[in-house]
């Protein structure tokens, strides 16, 4: 049996034209600043979102963790999203790492409101920590794959200006947020301070991420990365791999929404299930009506060849990707309908 496997987007791997870039990639020692490729991939990276400098990360945790790190300092309060990847997904890290208390929002599909960052900013007072960053995500993973067009940040992000709070995006799939729009990504990363994405994605490479930002802060961010064990040797052969996921990333990731819409298109005829959030990019989040737990309906799913995620109690996740086939897709809608 051909397992299609929409569990995630982090799956794909690498293709046999990647490889043989990847075997014939220019290297050097990178804690040196002297790795090729990885220069190359810093330099394209940040010049595709318009930041004056990037560094090349293990893992968009990393990057993440990294970027909190460098804005903020041990005993200060970051604000982020309830249901945020940095708060919900990298393992505590922001206590454990950054040494800062974190101050949840609950949002409306992967975004609070205005007023309630405005409530939420640390006013200067003895009892209270520093507020000194607030994260976003763009798409929103826990939404379903929301896609947030730059006038729906902007009234946060001009509060965050004026009260001269750093700003962070989680970008591990702003390609994907991109695409969507219609747009290119650094239009919509323009207001932030800094932002991550991931390489390992959507975006086909097998590993790394890249964190962007100034000149000033990517310094920074490098000696962090050297405390946190992320400064790598010859590791050009990952760089490149990036490099060559770039490139025709649009036609790639456009194919992925189109098939993310057949599946969330065949989802809403379906007795069984319905979906949980529109479907904006890569991710079909589907709730399962019947009486059995999540549990048994993705082991039921798994024994007739469709792997999955649950997702929260009574839902699934399915992600599309480069791996994928439409025909793998039209066989996937045939195995949940039968669930
Ligand atoms: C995957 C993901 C990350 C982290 O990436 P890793 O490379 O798996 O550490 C961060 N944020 C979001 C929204 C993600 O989906």
């Amino acid at each position: 049996m051909q397992i299609i496997d929409l569990r995630s987007d982090t799956l794909t791997r690498p293709t046999e034209k990647m490889r043989q870039v990847i075997a014939r990639a220019e290297v050097g020692d990178d804690v040196y600043g002297e790795d090729p490729s990885i220069n190359r991939l810093e330099k394209t990276g940040a010049e595709i979102m318009g930041k004056q400098a990037a560094l090349f990360v293990p893992s968009g945790t990393m990057a993440n963790q990294i970027a909190a790190m460098v804005h903020t300092s041990p005993g200060d309060e970051i604000i982020t999203e309830i249901t945020s990847h940095i708060f919900l997904y990298e393992a505590g890290g922001l206590g454990r790492l950054c040494g800062v208390q974190t101050h949840v929002l609950k949002g409306e599909r992967g975004l609070f409101s205005p007023d309630d960052l405005e409530g939420a900013i640390r006013g200067e007072n003895i009892h209270f920590p520093r507020t000194t960053l607030v994260t976003f995500e763009n798409t929103h993973n826990r939404a379903g794959g929301r896609v947030f067009a730059p006038e729906e940040l902007a009234p946060h992000l001009e509060i965050c200006r004026k009260a001269n709070i750093p700003t962070h995006l989680d970008g591990a799939r702003i390609f994907n947020a991109a695409v969507a729009l219609e747009l290119t990504p650094d239009v919509l990363v323009a207001d932030f301070d800094s932002l991550s994405f991931c390489l390992s994605k959507g975006l086909g490479a097998p590993v790394g991420s890249l964190l962007c930002g100034s000149e000033e802060f990517i310094e920074q961010a490098r000696k962090v990365r050297k405390i946190l064990g992320g400064g790598m040797r010859q590791a050009g052969i990952l760089a490149a791999a990036g490099l060559f996921a770039l490139d025709g990333v649009e036609e790639r990731l456009a194919r992925d929404h189109q098939l993310a819409r057949i599946l969330a298109g065949a989802i809403e005829k379906m007795d069984n299930f319905r979906l949980d959030f529109p479907v904006e990019s890569n991710i079909v989040v589907g709730r399962y009506l019947g009486g059995d737990s999540i549990q048994e309906v993705v082991n039921r799913m798994k024994e007739n060849g469709l792997l999955v995620n649950p997702f929260g109690p009574a839902s699934i996740r399915l992600v599309t990707h480069q791996d994928v086939s439409q025909e793998e897709i039209f066989r996937a809608v045939k195995i949940m309908e039968t669930i």
